[in-house]
């Protein structure tokens, strides 16, 4: 009989468990059982992304295998549902208990803390969540202090001892290089080194042939090239550290047509599943910057999106849970249009990225932000179905992480908890920061017309719609005075334009 049983979930594929380390802390290896469990219903509750099903699915069974070479007794279960596992691993080997970390995502963790044990009819440790860094400190609440992103990065900097000099400042003597990192590309001269590519091995081949026989999906399993090992990840990490750290922070914010990347990471899928660790990613990007590697703005800013933004994603998702999932401040209720599931429209900007999206569960931050969701708030799309999208489209959806940063953050639909402003903008941003409207057939400097930018008439709708509660809001109300100077015809012009743009836009209908 097995002693202790370690649950390992397929998101926690960490380099130290503690659930393993506790294990081995009260017992022998001899007396531990690890069970990772493939559920099917798991893999087919939304139409995911086949990419994110590929890397999930090889990378558990990649660490399976690892735990197995370093001595450990891995029974590795694929069963109807996570329970149906679980339930077939105790009837099999009778653990006297069974020990796992607490889930990410607020229904797992619920379930494991208030019904596994009596499900299981054992007791069941749930040890806290290390995959993130506010689980082990929390920087709030700090008193008189605002919850927003800035102080909650400070308070990490400080805590974690990242970019901070001997006298305890900000290394170059600011928190923040956000000035210097708002460049478009240069139209050319500039290299953009590609990332790693990992060929599929035999296990990751096999996933590949599993997961295109599933009968709902997104894209394709074909192109499949993500690392699925903590040692491909690695390198993958390293890659980006010598090739595109330098230039991260300046065209942090550029979106091209010729390039997805850029000089982003593409290192949230591993993040997400723990094959790499914030903390560690931090101290090498700091190290970096002391190797002469990168600039202090290049690697400022990265810092500040794994261990600012990202741990902040996280803390808000627990603070407004249950209740983020149905969060609708703005009362929108449109369904989602077609062009999400087809790419098929005219708007250059969408195209491009819906279209990558579907093909390989990527776009960088800003085209989340600024091209889809911008998109999706101006359209007047709910919420809750824009979340859906998300998690069903992206590699590295999870929904600790996508909810707050589509519902909160990017709809600005949670009365302003994780953004004090709503992300709206007309065409002029994604002008000024991408080259996608060269080759499109709107205009981005027309507000009305055939030819109008169909985010410029949306957006001056939005204004002119929401003109009261905008103008209250102290960051964004000075974008309101524009209203004053739209002629009293071109406002009905502009509202008008959207309401048909609006009929017509086809709704997607599921099967
Ligand atoms: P980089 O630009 O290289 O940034 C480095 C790392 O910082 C990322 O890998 C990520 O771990 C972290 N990061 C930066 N910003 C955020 C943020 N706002 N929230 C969480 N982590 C952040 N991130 C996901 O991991 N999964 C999602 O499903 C997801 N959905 C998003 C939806 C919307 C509407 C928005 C606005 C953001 C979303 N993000 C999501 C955050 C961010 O866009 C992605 O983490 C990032 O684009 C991933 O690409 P990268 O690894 O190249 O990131
Ligand atoms: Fe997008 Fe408008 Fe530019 Fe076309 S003109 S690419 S729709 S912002």
């Amino acid at each position: 009989m097995s002693d202790i049983t370690v649950w390992i979930l397929g998101d926690q594929l960490l380099r130290e468990h503690p659930a393993l380390v506790a294990a081995e802390a009260q017992t022998s290896r001899a007396q531990i059982r690890v069970v990772l469990v493939e559920s099917e219903q798991r893999k087919q509750k939304l139409p995911y992304q086949r990419k994110k099903l590929v890397l999930l699915i090889s990378a558990m069974r990649h660490y399976a295998g690892e735990l197995r070479a370093a001595g450990y007794t891995v029974d590795y279960r694929r069963a109807d549902s996570i329970l149906d596992g679980l339930r077939q691993h105790v009837a099999a080997f009778h653990p006297a208990r069974v020990l796992t970390m607490a889930a990410a995502e607020y229904r797992g963790r619920t379930f494991q803390q208030t019904k596994l044990a009596k499900l299981l009819d054992r007791p069941v440790t749930v040890l806290p969540n290390t995959q993130f860094l506010c689980g082990r400190f929390d920087p709030y609440p700090a008193p008189g202090k605002k919850v927003i992103l800035e102080n909650f990065y400070r308070a990490m900097r400080k805590h974690w001892r990242l970019l901070i000099d001997e006298r305890g400042e900000p290394v170059g003597g600011a928190w923040n290089f956000d000035r210097e990192n708002r460049k478009s590309l240069p139209r050319r001269g500039l290299a953009i080194p590609p990332p790693l590519r990992f060929e599929p091995d035999a296990i990751t081949q096999t996933v590949m042939a599993e997961v295109a026989t599933l009968k709902q999906g997104v894209g394709d399993v074909a192109g499949f090239e993500l690392a699925v090992t903590r040692r491909e990840a690695e390198i993958a990490f390293d890659d980006f550290l010598r090739h595109r750290l330098h230039n991260f922070g300046p065209y942090e914010d550029a979106m091209s047509q010729h390039s997805a990347v850029l000089f982003h990471s593409l290192l949230s899928p591993y993040m997400n599943i723990g094959l790499l660790e914030p903390l560690a990613m931090a101290r090498r990007a700091e190290q970096a910057y002391r190797d002469g590697l990168a600039p202090l703005a290049s690697v400022e800013g990265f810092i500040r999106q794994i261990v600012g933004w990202r741990e902040y994603i996280y803390w808000q998702y627990w603070q407004q849970m249950p209740d983020l999932l149905h969060a609708n401040g703005w009362r929108h209720t449109r369904a989602m249009p077609q062009l999400f599931w087809d790419g098929d429209t005219d708007m250059n900007c969408l195209k491009h990225v819906v279209t990558r999206v579907i093909e390989a569960g990527y776009s960088h931050h800003i085209e989340r932000l600024m091209v889809i969701c911008n998109f999706c708030m101006l359209a007047g799309v709910d919420p809750a179905a824009v979340n859906a999208w998300f998690l069903s489209f992206y590699s590295d959806a999870y929904e600790w992480v996508v909810t707050p940063n589509v519902i909160g953050m990017g709809l600005n639909a949670d009365g302003g908890r994780t953004a004090t402003k709503p992300y709206i903008a007309s065409a002029n941003y994604i002008n000024k920061m991408s080259d996608y409207c060269t080759g499109c057939r709107f205009d981005p400097k027309l507000r009305s017309g055939e030819n109008a930018c169909p985010y410029n008439f949306l957006y001056w709708n939005f204004l002119l719609q929401h003109e009261e509660t905008l103008r209250a809001n102290p960051r964004f109300g000075p974008a309101v005075l524009g209203l004053s100077h739209l002629a009293p015809g071109e406002r009905s012009e502009i509202q008008q334009q959207a309401a048909r743009f609006l009929d017509d836009l086809p709704t997607y209908q599921s099967d």
